[in-house]
């Protein structure tokens, strides 16, 4: 290994976290500073790329995420060296960290890109997966294809996307809410939704996929897994793309839903026949009231906080995540966000010196503008990582730089259901309080659209389907109109807003 040295200010620009966030710090500091060594050290084997990137509109972007094996960012970027191994220290105060390899790396200024890891309902049951990187996607691929049932806890983005694509395997969701995907939806939308869960699904494969995964090429690469446990890279939008979402069973697609409940207890198939309880069978339509019992053996059985027990082969565990930051806490004092992560303000800074934060690791604590706020995503990761390494080189060089833009609006795109879904400001009228009114367009099967409006200003928007108006309320939200004077015909199917507004 190199030579490492003691002096905080002799060190290296250091990014941790080969996630999007922390790649794309550690390329835009390659940018910015062409003869300094970057150091980007990272518990996993590859590397998160991203790719055709387009900015659709102002703040809306698209782009595909290639996972790719380290060399190749050392190629692009000859002033990147990357580190495959895990941090198991950090000693702030001597600006250095310490690798899992027995690695000794010294900063002058370091970047925190460690991703967030599942909540697991409950930790060291072999019968509860969570999915994050391509491992544990792979894992759950495997136990599916043996599988008759599965039950799904969670209601956010993973498990509408799980309950959408899992075929030939009776799938038991259980959501904490009145209605699916309250992470992104409101019921009215999530009702929309749910029709097209319980219809056959169309022949056509997903239009447009974004991230390329390929479960072959993926094996290959995870053999070189580093040791530190559970630290892939977060998966992504299409992360199901090339996992084969298929159980054992003949039909395609058999869903049913349990609303307001969450696990109340897991029972292991002896624990369960000790307890002497009943489970039921998977509810249909069509079921012979009399038949309470399931007569199967599950190797494990969930019972609801409604009451209800069922047995399933397995559980996936999609009830969120947390962000990682075990690795860096003992020695130093990080402000943490409630939600767990390192505290970072308006230019990235987490409260230790010389330090910032990005992606999932991080909880925004500045105060945001009125129709952003922080998520989970793999946009935000990219905006925050390339964001920190501007302001990381503007406290070097002694600039004064202003917020990026794509923190004034909360844009974001993504496919559930096969359909396209735009959430734009505050989509659920987050913290608008009582006096905000909604206004709403549904073409059922076609669109849902739902405008947020406070005092005669849209908000926030979401639309789903291809409604081709995500530019013009981007615009609306963005300038703040007032547009009291539109009143209804502002989602008039018969008036082209666009040029309305032109
Ligand atoms: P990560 O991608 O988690 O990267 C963290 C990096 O840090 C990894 O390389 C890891 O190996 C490394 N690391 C961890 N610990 C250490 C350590 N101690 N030492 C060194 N390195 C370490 N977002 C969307 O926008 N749309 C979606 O549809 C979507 N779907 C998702 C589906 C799944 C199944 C999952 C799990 C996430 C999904 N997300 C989605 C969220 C999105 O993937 C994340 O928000 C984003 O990837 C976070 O990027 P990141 O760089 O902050 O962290």
């Amino acid at each position: 290994m190199e030579a490492t040295r003691r002096s905080g200010t002799a060190g290296k620009l250091v990014v941790v976290g080969g996630g999007i966030a922390g790649v794309t710090c550690a390329e835009q500091l390659a940018v910015q500073f062409p003869s300094e060594d970057i150091l980007l050290i990272t518990a996993s084997p590859v590397i998160k790329a991203v790719t055709n990137f387009k900015q659709v509109s102002k703040v809306l972007e698209e782009f595909d995420v290639e996972e790719q094996p380290s060399t190749m960012l050392e190629n692009r970027f000859p002033n990147i060296q990357v580190i495959e191994s895990g941090v198991k220290q950090l000693k702030s105060e001597e600006h250095c960290l310490l690798t899992e390899d027995g690695g000794e790396h010294f900063y002058k200024k370091l970047c925190l890109c460690a991703g967030a890891k599942p909540k697991l309902i409950c930790k060291g049951n072999p019968y509860v997966l969570g999915i994050r990187d391509t491992d544990s996607a792979q894992e759950f691929q495997k136990q599916l294809s043996q599988a008759k049932r599965i039950l799904i806890v969670g209601n956010g983005g993973i498990a509408l996307e799980l309950a959408y694509e899992i075929e030939s395997c009776e799938v038991i969701w259980a959501i904490k809410d009145k209605a699916i995907g309250n992470t992104f939806f409101d019921a009215g939308a999530a009702e929309f939704l749910t029709s097209r869960l319980t219809a056959e699904k169309p022949e056509t494969a997903i239009a447009h996929r974004r991230t390329r995964y390929t479960a072959e090429g993926n094996k290959k690469k995870s053999q070189s897994k580093a040791s530190a446990g559970n630290t892939g890279s977060a998966l992504g939008p299409d992360w199901h793309e090339g996992l084969n979402l298929k159980g054992t069973k003949e039909f395609s697609h058999k869903i049913h839903i349990e609303t307001l409940c969450e696990v109340q207890k897991i029972y292991l198939q002896e624990e369960f026949r000790i307890a002497e309880k009943k489970s039921l069978p998977f509810p249909t339509a069509y079921q012979n009231e009399s038949v309470t019992t399931d007569k199967e053996l599950w190797p494990v059985y969930v019972e609801l906080t409604n009451g209800k027990i069922y047995g399933c082969d397995f559980i996936v565990s999609a009830t969120g995540v947390t962000p990682n930051i075990e690795p860096f806490l003992t020695g130093n004092s990080f402000a943490l966000g409630e939600d767990g992560g390192l505290k970072v303000d308006d230019h990235m800074r987490t409260s230790v010196a010389d330090i910032y934060a990005a992606g999932d690791i991080c909880t925004a604590a500045w105060q945001p503008s009125a129709l952003w706020q922080q998520m989970r995503l793999w946009t935000q990761a990219r905006q925050m990582g390339w964001y920190a390494a501007k302001c990381l080189g503007a406290d070097i060089s002694g600039h004064v730089i202003e917020m990026d833009f794509s923190f004034e609006l909360f844009a974001h795109v993504t496919k559930f259901f096969n359909y396209k879904v735009v959430l734009l400001g505050k989509y659920n009228a987050q913290g608008l309080g009582s006096d905000h009114e909604l206004m709403l367009r549904c073409t059922k099967g076609q669109e849902y659209i739902k405008v947020v409006m406070q005092n005669g200003r849209m908000m926030g928007a979401v639309l789903i389907g291809e409604t081709d108006l995500e530019e013009t309320f981007e615009n609306l939200i963005l300038n703040q109109m007032n547009l009291s004077s539109y009143g209804e015909d502002l989602l008039d199917p018969n008036i082209d807003i666009e040029d309305y507004f032109d």
